[in-house]
């Protein structure tokens, strides 16, 4: 619950905090960005890199080994008893699983991304807890920030440990600061010779922190004082579960990943020593973001392999199943969402695979591409996973398990469900993504312009705002309408090469789109979600149908010629997408949407929800003994790094 009695920002801290926090130069090009501006290049990610055998050999025996693992668990095991057996989890050490990204000079196994995403789709396609397990330690946890912003030192220090299989943990959330973290409560206080900081606060639903022996924790140290602004600082530090005062104070549990060890995690006058620090005092939360840039590419190769195993299973049972004198997958409303499937994760990991492949490219910025990958895949394997459901019909629905007690296969896409359904949440939420890929597509905009529509600009602010913006939009707001661009054929993409000449008109049209929103809206643009996420998802789906092309070429020059038809379809599928957003981009309801929202809020309409039963979350909190607290592990307080019991 909120704690009334502690103040939470307003909207305007919350906003300075995230802008504090931004990234706001651009070293790097990036082809997302580009696309927002109306630029259509696709020589920033074409050819699409061709998969790098060397790396390939490198990464076999432990992707053999990792392969052989993922086959003999019992993933229905883990999701039963919400335990991974220390047995496993020793035998992942053993391989090198937790390091699978750490030098080799500090004992990992020294792979790239691209095998380290490799290695999170295998998992993923079968068991959601392994791989919280393994990616909250290496996509977000200690290894990833220790690589981009540790000293010597740090990786000395901390590296081996990581690598013989350390569980690290990553701990930012607080009950008052989820998507907001100038909500954020705990404290790094320096001490009185500002050798060391004592850390006091809770952390919430921290994964693996339950069996974590290192966190990044996220604290505020001191505000700073900066041309007379009071500016909330935010630090990241390296803490190590033995200090005194750190301690697990419940083992939470949810919808799915059963054996996720996910807890609550208190810090009481936790000591520690400034050089624990990571990067810099008040460099937290930047680094919170920079880390995310890279952690947020394993999170859509995950759902590409979620969608992989959907599609065998939907694929198996549509020729297996036999109603009305066919196989289903012969009734046409079946065949469509079997089409849809099959060209969608297709181009979910065209777009994991490319977000991933610009990464290790360097000299390019992915921040844009990485956020659209996890907001792309995570909803599209979302309606993978729910059209599976709907083929598999009762089966579907049906446990696994239960399935198995009658003699049928145990297909478990009930599990998947439960599992799956979190990638919309974290790592930043589908809206957070949104906003996130909003506040970049305007950036330019805004610095170049926003100053001319703003009413607290002075005149003279006003006055050098059309100074810098005139020569700009005089050439580029002309040619968002024609351009050179228009006059290449993209003979290379055969078949696919409409797509492109699409892309490119559309491209431009997002562009214009997006600068008449400003113009219409001025400041005001920043409060319209509704237009601004539409323009967002045209722009994601820009980028899915730019790498769904490319690596189709790039499949059928390798021989896999079959991969054109994939591109093909789901371009056809994402063109109609684009075109509705278009055609509702200043949304004809918003406003009475809004309205109406306002009025639900207000209890307007509550008589709408009469006639229905007090439901148990109304009848006071569950006894902390007992089958509730058995059920569901609420209320659990367990002893320092102790880990939790399910009570059975
Ligand atoms: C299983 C699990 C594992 C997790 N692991 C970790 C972890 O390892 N470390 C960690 O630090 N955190 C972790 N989290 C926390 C997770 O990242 C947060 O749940 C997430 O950031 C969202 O915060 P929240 O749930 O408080 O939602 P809120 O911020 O309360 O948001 C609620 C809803 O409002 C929307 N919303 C919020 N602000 C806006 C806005 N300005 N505009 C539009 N919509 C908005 C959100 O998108 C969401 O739909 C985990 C959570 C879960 C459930």
């Amino acid at each position: 619950m909120t704690d009334a009695s502690r103040p939470l920002a307003t909207e305007k801290e919350a906003r300075d905090v995230a802008e504090q926090a931004r990234e706001t130069e651009w070293e790097h090009p990036s082809f997302a960005r580009e696309l927002f501006l109306g630029r259509f290049r696709p020589e920033l990610i074409h050819p699409h890199p061709p998969p790098d055998l060397a790396e390939e050999a490198r990464a076999k025996p432990f992707m053999d080994k990792l392969q052989a693992f993922m086959d003999k668990v019992s993933s229905e095991e883990i999701d039963r008893t919400g335990e991974i057996p220390e047995v496993l989890v020793q035998e992942l050490r053993d391989m090198g699983a937790f390091g699978i990204k750490i030098p080799k000079e500090y004992g990992g196994l020294g792979l790239s991304q691209m095998s380290y995403i490799r290695a999170m789709e295998l998992v993923t396609s079968k068991d959601g807890s392994l791989v919280a397990l393994l990616s909250a330690s290496q996509s977000i946890g200690v290894p990833q920030p220790l690589k981009l912003f540790g000293t010597d030192d740090q990786k000395k220090r901390f590296f081996p440990r990581l690598a013989k299989g350390a569980i690290s943990a990553f701990a930012l959330t607080e009950v008052d600061a989820g998507s907001d973290p100038a909500n954020m409560h705990t404290t790094a206080t320096p001490t009185e010779d500002g050798e060391h900081f004592l850390i006091n606060g809770e952390k919430l639903w921290c994964t693996n922190g339950t069996r974590a022996e290192l966190f990044v924790v996220m604290a505020r140290t001191p505000d700073v004082e900066k041309n007379g602004k009071t500016s909330k600082q935010i630090t990241a530090f390296i803490v190590d579960a033995s200090m005194p005062g750190v301690e697990v104070a419940h083992r939470l549990r949810f919808m799915g990943l059963k054996a996720i060890e996910n807890g609550v995690i208190r810090f009481t006058n936790v000591k520690v020593p400034r050089e624990n620090i990571l990067w810099g005092e008040g460099k937290g939360l930047k680094l919170a973001l920079v880390t995310l840039n890279t952690g947020r590419l394993t999170l859509p190769a995950g759902c590409a392999g979620a969608a992989k195993s959907m599609l065998r299973i939907a694929r198996t049972w549509a020729n297996e199943r036999v109603q009305w004198g066919q196989p289903i997958g012969k009734h046409e409303a079946v065949a469509q969402k079997i089409a849809k499937m099959a060209s969608m994760t297709f181009a979910m990991e065209a777009v994991a695979e490319m977000a991933t492949a610009l990464y290790e490219k360097g000299g390019y910025d992915i921040r844009l591409e990485a956020a659209i990958a996890k907001m792309y895949n995570s909803e599209a394997g979302w309606r993978i996973i729910d059209d599976t459901l709907q083929i598999r019909g009762g089966r579907g629905y049906e446990m696994a398990e239960s399935l198995a007690r009658r003699g049928e296969k145990p297909i478990a896409v009930e599990r998947a469900m439960r599992d799956y359904r979190i990638n919309l949440i974290f790592e930043g939420s589908s809206e957070i993504m949104r906003l996130f890929i909003a506040r970049e597509a305007v950036d330019h905009h805004f610095k170049m312009a926003f100053d001319i529509v703003k009413p607290e600009s002075t005149m003279k602010e006003r006055l050098a705002a059309m100074a810098r913006s005139t020569p700009f939009y005089l050439t580029w707001y002309p040619t968002r309408w024609v351009g050179m661009g228009q006059l290449k054929t993209y003979g290379e993409f055969g078949k696919l090469a409409k797509h492109m000449r699409y892309l490119e008109r559309t491209t431009r049209h997002l562009g214009r789109s997006i600068f008449h929103a400003m113009v219409r809206y001025g400041p005001k643009l920043e409060r319209k979600q509704a237009v601004l996420f539409r323009a967002v998802d045209i722009g994601a789906e820009l980028f899915a149908m730019s790498a769904a092309c490319s690596r189709a070429v790039m499949l059928a020059k390798g021989g896999r010629k079959e991969a054109i038809a994939l591109a093909d379809t789901f371009c056809r599928e994402a063109r109609l997408r684009v075109e509705e957003h278009f055609r509702n981009l200043y949304g004809p309801n918003d406003e009475n949407m809004y309205k109406l929202a306002m009025s639900v809020l207000k209890g307007e309409h509550a008589w709408l929800e009469h006639g229905i039963a007090a439901a148990d979350s109304e009848m006071g909190l569950p006894e902390l003994e007992g089958s509730m607290s058995q059920i569901h592990g609420a209320g659990e307080l367990v002893g320092k790094n102790e880990v939790y019991a399910l009570a059975e």
